[in-house]
């Protein structure tokens, strides 16, 4: 049977809005106690009111994942605050497409920085939380359907996506029979402002038309995929969720 999450404590990096904004309300309704990062902090301010007024229980820890001193007072106030971590969701992320070789090295640094070196922090950090207090943990990866497939323009988001996956997979390896679970979450499209950071105006445009056209996956399906993996029961880790909208090529 299914495990409920009453008690647990869940860091969800990228609250402020689209996939992690659902999660974090989906956890929460779970029973979690919610630890929101971002950067945006009086967006996580509105989402902790919203799980309160719901009855939840929610922490704002205002994070630029980029800066390792943040990413370690997130985990450091989220143990102070609750005392443990069960899991962490690290879904903060970039998507500044454009052809590689115009692109400006600002950009494809902000990618590497966030997507996979804030990832590697925020998991190390974490995962030594999960090993001092309780000893079993899950970390929730976003990833995408771009850590298994390339597509021009994408070429730095590429990387990172792909780096999650190898990182995670070789993480899963390291940690196994210590209670640590893994899941890769690897939507395809989904409607959210991810697309709208997209610098080079063509390929923003080009990518919110697509979006537009495809009737595409919505954060709350993205958080339900997320909620199946944390509410296994410990003996069940489910390593690799991959989901398209139906239309999706
Ligand atoms: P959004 O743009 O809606 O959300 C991205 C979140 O990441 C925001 O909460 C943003 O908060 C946060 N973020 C960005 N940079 C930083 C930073 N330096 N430090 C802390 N937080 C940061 O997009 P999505 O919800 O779509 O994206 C969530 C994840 O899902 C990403 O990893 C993305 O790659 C992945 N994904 C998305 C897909 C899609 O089609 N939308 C498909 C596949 C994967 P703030 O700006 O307040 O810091």
């Amino acid at each position: 049977s299914p495990t409920d999450l009453d008690g647990r404590v869940a860091i969800v990096t990228g609250a402020s809005s689209g996939i992690g904004e659902e999660t974090a309300k989906a956890l929460a309704e779970e029973g979690a106690r919610v630890v929101l990062a971002a950067r945006r902090e009086e967006r996580l301010a509105a989402l902790a009111d919203d799980i309160e007024t719901a009855g939840g229980e929610a922490l704002v820890v205002p994070t630029d994942v980029a800066e390792e001193s943040e990413v370690r007072a997130l985990v450091d106030g989220a143990v102070e605050e609750y005392g443990r971590l069960d899991v962490l969701v690290n879904n903060a992320g970039v998507m500044l497409n454009e052809p590689f070789l115009d692109s400006e090295v600002d950009h494809y640094e902000t990618m590497v920085e966030v997507n996979l070196l804030g990832l590697m922090k925020a998991t190390r950090f974490a995962v030594e939380a999960m090993r001092e207090t309780d000893g079993d943990g899950h970390v929730v990866q976003l990833s995408s359907v771009a850590g298994r497939k390339s597509l021009p323009s994408h070429a730095a988001y590429n990387g990172t996506k792909f780096g999650v996956n190898g990182f995670t997979e070789s993480l899963r390896q390291d940690t196994v029979g210590e209670g640590i679970r893994t899941t890769l979450v690897e939507p395809g499209v989904v409607d959210t402002e991810l697309q709208e950071h997209i610098p080079d105006d063509e390929e923003r445009e080009e990518t919110e038309a697509m979006v537009e056209e495809l009737d595409p996956l919505t954060p709350t399906d993205i958080a339900a995929a997320m909620t199946y993996a944390v509410t296994q029961p410990q003996h069940v880790s489910i390593n690799e969720i991959l989901v398209r909208p139906t239309e999706q090529e």
